[in-house]
Parts: structure tokens; C-alpha cells; sequence
């Protein structure tokens, strides 16, 4: 394992406590990026020793198993880690609209009213706990340049997927397929299909995919029904287990 690596923290569905919330860190020198915060990834970074060392924060969108963890990541940082100003933690938003529906819409209940040392109210913002970037080009110093792109999920829900420049391609939640040319590919999943479906499903995946798409494809968001699934057998690269890494020097 090379200095850079990508390191899973949970790789299962919205409501799979066994796997956890979909979420990784991307690691190459001082600066340490998260991918989604859901609401079991906090605990998972805890126990890791890790929650404190990042520093860099992308959300793709606001479904709780993706950005239920904010509000604990947020006062960990603010009153446990005293992280103030300059020592916030960094937090990407692709449009300021979907700052606001973040805030306003998820975390503004939980967040907005604290008290200051002297034990005075305060009504405060998300900027209080991050510093926030709005945009879908992301540069953070030693790591691959990420950018955020509009993906399909749930009818009218501001979403995306994540690409690296150095070739890894992360669908989010989607129902597309993903991008040929990426060399390192994780997808979500499920394991059925509905009329109504707001994830691509196993068998579209295993039917559409060329063969050497599938081989470098691993499939993440597993929900009910992955352990009755053989994704080599089917040509995909794999399952994503939490805490894997995946080396990002020699891509
Ligand atoms: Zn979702």
C-alpha cells in the first residue's frame, strides 16, 4: 500500500447497521478528505482514532445515510477538538442552493443555537463549524482534484457522484451507469427492481456493463440480498467491505 489510498469507513445501504453508511476518506499527506458524512460514519471514525485528523468534507447529498453525521461531526470539532476559524474543517457544497437546503432543511434544528463560554445564547451557522466552498470543482493541497457531477437519485433532489482526476469515479447514490473511461470505479446498488427505483440495480449493472467495465467496477451501498450475490462470478471487480483500502499510487 502506497502513502495515497482510499479507505472504505461503512459500504452498505441507507438502512444496513451491519455495514454502515456508504462513506470513505481519501488519504495522501496532511490532509485527509471524507466522502458523506451518514449517521453511523462519526462513530465509525471515532473508533478509528480518526475523526479529528480530517480535514476536508464533500457531500453529495441529503439523505440522512449521507450527511446524518454532520451534526456530530460538526460539535466534535467545535466543542470537543476546539477547531475555530482557520482550523475548521473545509466543507464542499456543490450549489448554494443545496447549502441551503442543508441548513435549513437537516441541520438548522440541531445546530443553529449553542452557548459560549460565558454561557451566553448564540444563534450561529453552518460557517461557524466549516469553512464552506460552494462549487463542483474541488482542489485539496495532495490530493486528486475531485469533481462533483449531477447524477440521478430521487426525483427532483439536488444529488451527485464524485470524480477524481486521478481516474477513481464514486457514483453516490445513482441510478446511471458509470463513466467508461474511469480506471477505479465504486457503484452503488440494490438488489431488486421496482418501477420506482432510485438506485441502479445488480442485475441492469451485470447485464449493461462491458466486461472490462465490470472488471475494475466495485460495487458499494449494499442492501438486503448481497450476501446471496457472487459479484466475481458475474464479472464485477468485488464487494467493498468497511475498512478496506484501495492504493491510489499505483493508478
Ligand atoms: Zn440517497
Amino acid at each position: 500500500m502506497g502513502n495515497k489510498y482510499l479507505e472504505w469507513i461503512g459500504t452498505g445501504s441507507g438502512l444496513n447497521f451491519t455495514l454502515g453508511n456508504t462513506s470513505f476518506l481519501i488519504k495522501g499527506g496532511e490532509r485527509i478528505l471524507l466522502v458523506d458524512c451518514g449517521y453511523t460514519v462519526p462513530l465509525e471514525l471515532m473508533k478509528s482514532g480518526q475523526l479529528k485528523d480530517i480535514t476536508d468534507v464533500i457531500l453529495t447529498h441529503t439523505h440522512a445515510d449521507h450527511i446524518g453525521g454532520i451534526e456530530g461531526f460538526a460539535y466534535m470539532n467545535y466543542f470537543a477538538f476546539k477547531k475555530r476559524e482557520d482550523q475548521r474543517p473545509n466543507l464542499y457544497i456543490a450549489t448554494e442552493k443545496f447549502a441551503q437546503r442543508l441548513w435549513n432543511n437537516s441541520l438548522k434544528g440541531g445546530l443553529e443555537k449553542i452557548q459560549d463560554e460565558e454561557n451566553i445564547p448564540q444563534n450561529v451557522t453552518l460557517d461557524t463549524y466549516f469553512k464552506i466552498h460552494i462549487g463542483k470543482q474541488i482542489d485539496i493541497l495532495g490530493l486528486p482534484t475531485a469533481t462533483l457531477f449531477p447524477a440521478s437519485h430521487v426525483q427532483g433532489m439536488e444529488n451527485y457522484g464524485v470524480s477524481f482526476d486521478n481516474g477513481v469515479w464514486y457514483s453516490g447514490d445513482s441510478l446511471d451507469l458509470p463513466k467508461n473511461n474511469s480506471k477505479l470505479i465504486f457503484q452503488d446498488c440494490q438488489f431488486y427492481e421496482t418501477i420506482a427505483d432510485v438506485h441502479v440495480s445488480y442485475n441492469r449493472l451485470k447485464q449493461e456493463l462491458s466486461p472490462d467495465v465490470k472488471a475494475k467496477t466495485y460495487l458499494v451501498h449494499l442492501g438486503g440480498g448481497w450476501e446471496q450475490k457472487n459479484p466475481k462470478a458475474d464479472g464485477f471487480a468485488g464487494f467493498v467491505m468497511p475498512k478496506q483500502r484501495f492504493d491510489l499510487e499505483s493508478l
